[in-house]
């Protein structure tokens, strides 16, 4: 396996979206691949639908003819309306199927994400802004969706219609068609020169909005130490730039597409005027018609909004390929090898108590990174209590980390119950750990979901002994809605002690055969740490723990106790063995007043 955190890996590197856009402008139209029959389908109709705009010039030319011969018309009229309504109806159908389809391609653009996201390998989303990955889900995958309505149907309709009408036009007269060319140049280059702009201050605008999302995320994430270290105004101006740059790069792109929308239309009302003039000499010489000339004019109106629009299909798909490159960073990022299939070994049998042994662990966060572990070597027999003490940084979360295999080591072996755990499928290794964070997170939401979060299906009887166990009943019973009181953003409601406590709850609830605390007491007062430690002496019998504590006092009736120092275990052994044999060990429990 690639040594973990490695970025070689397959990790995304910033900016390489960028350029992966420039080198590959068709990327977005990969993404839509799956999606082919909608997108094809709905191009054929909005192509059926411009034919049949196209034919309209040339039945009013019979209409004109007709009058002009003094007869009623009343066929070219009603020919001329049925085309209308049919083109119209087409069109609109094709728009739809397009609409429809591009949903499709947003939905299912955004749970393949999303999905992909939450399976990514934890080293690296440690390092990614949560911000800049909600970006991708949200705003790259509607640019995305942009694409497939009008981009494509555009491209080809323009295409269609501007060759179509052209050849028409030759045909009609190529005198007024050359002087036409004139405008169309015109329109045509104005667009394009304008287009890249508007694509840069779209994606500049859309830019400084995910800068927002990402501000607004960080300091609402600390906002009581945000507003207690003074810190809003400073929080405030970086909001306020990010929404002036949202509101200056949008203005930018105002600027140009009025530009270009004005050249166009002065280009187009000119050069019916030009058409208008030369067209009528011609028509007074008897080189043309005026039926000739009104659909010729006719032609006029229907090919200068298609240029403009072939032009805008192009930057369009180079917006969605910026987008599409972006989408495809985050799925280039590595996911968590999911082990073996389900059946291909033997497996413990779910929440038994199971002993644990590293043999010879190193790892590191990175290739440049040092070494957290050196050469971490230990066992824990099963039903034991096995603390993990030493000075913070010593890599004792990590150890956890590995056995939660949210990391692999690089050398050695992590063995449950004699099985190496990277050949278990990581839902069967997981599904046998209750694993409490440092930080005991809370999910915003009520009091039983974040407890049914580890244990979906654990019954009213489960979740009532667990809250008794971990002394939550009395908070649960002095919330206004009981277990289905909403307990805010990360848990904001609750007191540092509860959090710690619904977080052991959660893992209680999942009944593991293998119980990871991370400094789980930290916050607790005397006596609901001395409850929680009777709880854990209760549920050692069934179950192996790991405990991390900084306070030596909550370790010393552990069964075992590792010091770790210097990515290793510098002594193992009861507390009064430690004492008698540890300076270390001896020096932090006198530290602490427990020698
Ligand atoms: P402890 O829990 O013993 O205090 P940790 O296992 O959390 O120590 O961390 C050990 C070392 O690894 C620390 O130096 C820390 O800075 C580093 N570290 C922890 N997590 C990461 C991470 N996700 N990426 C890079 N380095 C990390
Ligand atoms: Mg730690």
């Amino acid at each position: 396996p690639a040594p973990s955190g490695s970025p070689a890996a397959g990790g995304a590197h910033p900016g390489t979206a960028a350029r992966d856009a420039r080198a590959r402008p068709w990327l977005a139209l990969t993404h839509l691949r799956p999606h082919r029959p909608g997108i094809l389908l709905g191009t054929a109709l909005s192509l059926a639908g411009s034919l049949l705009t196209l034919a309209q010039p040339l039945v009013a030319k019979q209409m004109v003819d007709a009058l002009d011969r003094g007869s009623p018309a009343t066929g070219a009229l009603v020919l001329l309306s049925a085309l209308v309504i049919a083109g119209a109806a087409t069109a609109a159908l094709g728009q739809y199927v397009l609409e429809h389809t591009a949903e499709s391609v947003a939905c299912t653009t955004r749970r393949r994400l999303s999905e992909h996201i939450l399976r990514l390998r934890l080293p690296e989303l440690d390092r990614t802004e949560p911000g800049e990955l909600i970006s991708r889900v949200t705003s790259d995958t509607t640019v995305l969706r942009q694409v497939a309505t009008r981009s494509i149907a555009s491209a080809g309709s323009g295409l269609l219609v501007a060759v179509a009408a052209l050849v028409l036009m030759a045909l009609l007269d190529p005198v007024l068609l050359s002087i036409t060319l004139v405008t169309i140049a015109l329109i045509g280059a104005t667009v394009a020169a304008a287009v890249p702009h508007i694509a840069r201050a779209a994606r500049q605008a859309q830019e400084a909005v995910g800068r927002m999302g990402s501000l607004l995320e960080r300091t609402l994430g600390a906002l009581r130490t945000v507003k207690a270290s003074g810190a809003e105004g400073r929080e405030t101006a970086g909001l306020h730039q990010a929404a002036e740059d949202a509101r200056r790069a949008g203005t930018r792109a105002a600027r140009w597409q009025a530009l270009s929308a004005t050249t166009s239309t002065v280009a187009v009302q000119l050069s019916f005027l030009v058409v208008l003039g030369v067209g009528g000499a011609r028509v007074a010489t008897g080189a043309i018609t005026v039926s000739t000339l009104v659909a010729f004019l006719l032609y006029v109106f229907a090919l200068a909004p298609r240029v403009g629009q072939l032009v805008e299909a192009v930057g369009l798909l180079q917006a969605g390929s910026a987008a599409a490159a972006r989408i495809d960073e985050v799925h280039s990022m590595d996911t968590e090898p999911t082990g073996p299939p389900q059946d291909t070994a033997p497996l413990p049998e779910l929440r038994r108590p199971v002993g644990v042994a590293f043999q010879g662990v190193r790892f590191a966060y990175g290739p440049e990174a040092p070494p957290v572990h050196e050469d971490m070597t230990f066992t824990v027999p099963p039903r034991t209590t096995t603390a993990l003490v030493g000075p913070s940084g010593a890599g004792k979360t990590t150890v956890f980390s590995l056995l939660e295999r949210f990391c692999q080591p690089d050398r050695g072996r992590i063995l449950l119950d004699g099985e190496d755990i990277a050949r278990l499928p990581l839902p069967r290794l997981r599904a046998l750990i209750g694993y409490v964070e440092q930080d005991s997170p809370i999910l915003s939401g009520t009091l039983r979901d974040n407890l049914l979060l580890s244990a979906p299906d654990a019954d009213a009887a489960q979740v009532r002994d667990v809250l008794r166990r971990t002394r939550l009943d009395s908070l649960a019973a002095r919330l206004p809605e009981g277990l289905d009181t909403p307990i805010g953003h990360r848990g904001s409601t609750l007191s540092g002690g509860e959090r710690q406590r619904v977080a052991i709850a959660r893992a209680l609830l999942r009944r593991p055969g293998l119980l990871l605390l991370d400094e789980a007491t930290s916050q607790l007062d005397a006596a609901n740490e001395a409850a929680l430690h009777e709880t854990l002496a209760d549920i050692s019998r069934t179950t192996t723990i790991l405990v991390i504590a900084h306070r030596l006092s909550t370790v010393t009736t552990a069964d075992q106790i590792l010091l770790l120092e210097s990515g290793r275990v510098r002594a193992a052994g009861t507390h009064a063995q430690l004492l008698a044999t540890d300076g270390l060990y001896r020096r932090l429990a006198a530290a602490q007043h427990l020698a």
